[in-house]
Formats: C-alpha cells, structure tokens, sequence
C-alpha cells in the first residue's frame, strides 16, 4: 500500500479484489506493436532503404523510429511519444514554412471518400464490426503470439483471408454521417486486418528468433540473414517484403537474457 497503491486501487476497482489480502489475477495481453510507418528520427516518413515520402509524417506508436529493436522496453513508448512527438511537430513546423499547399483535385478524394462512407452505411451485410473485430483479435492471439512456428502462421493467415472476406460483409446499425463511432470501428477494421496481414507475412519471413519474435522453428538469433529492418509494402494486389540495413553506432546488439 505505501509503494504501489494504485496497483491496490486498480485491481479493486476492476475485480473488487483487496489485494493486501488476496492475490491479483493477472493474464498476458499485447501492449505494444514493434515496428510501424518507418520514419527518420524527425518523423519523416522513409519511402525504402535510402529516400523518403514527401509530405508524410508519422509519430507514436503508429511509426517506427526503430529505437526500441525487436523488443520495446516497459515505459518506453510514452517517452517515445513524447522525444518524437515533439520533434515531428518541430519538423513539420519547419516543412511547411518552406512550402505552398500542393494543387490537387480536393473534389476528387473528397468524392472518393463519401462514396466509401456512403456504401459502408448502406450495405446490407451480415456480420457485425465486433464479431470481426473479436476474429481477428481471436486469430491474431492464437497464430501470432510471442512463440510461433510457421504452420501455425500460415494457418493463421488463411484464417486471416477467411475473415477479410467477411468484413466486406458487416453492417452498421448508426446510419448517422456525425459522431458515428461505429463508422469510425469500420474503417479502422478494414485498416487493422491489413496491418494484421502484414505482421503475420513480416514474421514468417524472419526464420530466425530476436526480441519478442520466438520462433520456435528457428530458435536461434541469425546476424547472418537477419541483422535488417523488414521493411513490408502493402498494395490492393498483396503485400511485398524488402529489407532495410541496420545501422550500429556504439553499442552492438546484444541478447536480452532475463
Ligand atoms: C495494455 C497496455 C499497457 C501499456 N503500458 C504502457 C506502459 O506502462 N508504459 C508505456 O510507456 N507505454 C505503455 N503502453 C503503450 C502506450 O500506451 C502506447 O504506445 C501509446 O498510448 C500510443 O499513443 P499514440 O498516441 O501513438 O497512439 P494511440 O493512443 O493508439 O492513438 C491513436 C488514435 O488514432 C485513432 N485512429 C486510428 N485510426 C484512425 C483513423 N483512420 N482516423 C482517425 N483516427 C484514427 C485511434 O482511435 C486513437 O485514438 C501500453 C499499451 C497497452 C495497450
């Protein structure tokens, strides 16, 4: 009580548990996603191993500064979001000062962009985004936790294209065009299973084992092949893995060992 009260605090708020006199349950869940958007430690966006995509920034947990290697450390991606948050802000404060707004056709995305709205409110479907959601959640847990082997990846990606071809059939209860938080889930669903995909197809191409990346398969850390960022580009007809080199300034990589 006198060093940790609000772990007290907590568990007797979600369980009602006391926890001076009772054990706490616990269970393991990800709170973290490695990798992300690849970005300069400005947070500009890297378009490969050398150039970089004019205009784009990226910043927190959806971008990957690649300060935290195959394993981020606890308490580190709040500091990451606040050292890079900041300084993304500065750069793009920067980028824009030197530069016109871009002429583009606005009609045209905005066209775009209302007839993706529009069709997801109006089609008739059958699944809701929560079963999906649950899916996908489900199937990334049990294909892609800390330990796999390749089967089980594989197996998991087939599920994975089982489930995309349901979400194209969800429907949406709020029909409403402001404040719909559940058209806001849908477009997220639709992003989540291609980042889904895209860690699944990322991990099966490591034949190696680094970080929180236990292959069981591959149970080795190999500098050899795999001393390299992958690097994962994603278009309509699949996604296409590249690799990016490391580069070590004073510390070598090391094994963490607990
Ligand atoms: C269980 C758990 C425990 C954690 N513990 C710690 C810890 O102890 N210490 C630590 O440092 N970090 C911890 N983290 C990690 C840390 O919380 C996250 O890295 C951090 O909150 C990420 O912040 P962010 O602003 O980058 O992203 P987020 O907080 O995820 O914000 C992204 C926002 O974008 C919105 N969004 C998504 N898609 C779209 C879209 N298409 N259009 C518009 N908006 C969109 C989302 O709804 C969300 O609000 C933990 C995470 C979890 C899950």
């Amino acid at each position: 009580m006198s060093r940790v009260p609000f772990c007290w605090e907590e568990a007797h708020r979600l369980v009602g548990i006391d926890a001076v006199h009772q054990p706490i349950p616990i269970r393991p869940t990800v709170h973290y996603s490695m990798g992300g958007i690849p970005v300069n430690t400005d947070g500009r966006v890297r378009s490969g191993a050398e150039g970089l995509v004019e205009g784009f920034f990226a910043a927190g947990e959806a971008a990957c500064v690649s300060v935290h290697g195959a394993n981020r450390l606890g308490s580190n991606s709040l500091l990451e979001c606040v050292v890079y948050g900041r300084r993304t802000g500065a750069a793009i404060a920067q980028y824009v000062q030197s530069r016109k707004l871009p002429e583009i056709d606005e009609q045209r995305y905005l066209t775009q962009a209302e007839q993706q709205i529009q069709a997801l409110i109006d089609q008739p479907g059958e699944y809701r985004i929560d079963q999906i959601r649950q899916s996908f959640q489900d199937c990334m847990t049990d294909h892609c936790g800390v330990f796999r082997t390749e089967s089980v990846m594989r197996e998991g990606l087939e599920k994975l294209q089982a489930i995309r071809q349901q979400a194209q059939k969800i429907y949406l209860d709020d029909k409403a065009k402001l404040w719909n938080t559940e058209l806001i889930e849908a477009l997220e669903l639709q992003n989540l299973l291609i980042v889904g995909e895209i860690i699944l197809t990322g991990a099966l191409n490591r034949q190696e084992s680094r970080g929180a990346h236990c292959r069981e398969d591959f149970a080795e850390r190999d500098d050899t092949n795999f001393l390299k960022h992958t690097m994962a580009y994603y278009s309509p007809a699949g996604i296409q893995i590249g690799d990016r080199p490391v580069t070590i300034t004073l510390f070598e990589p090391q094994e963490r060992k607990y």
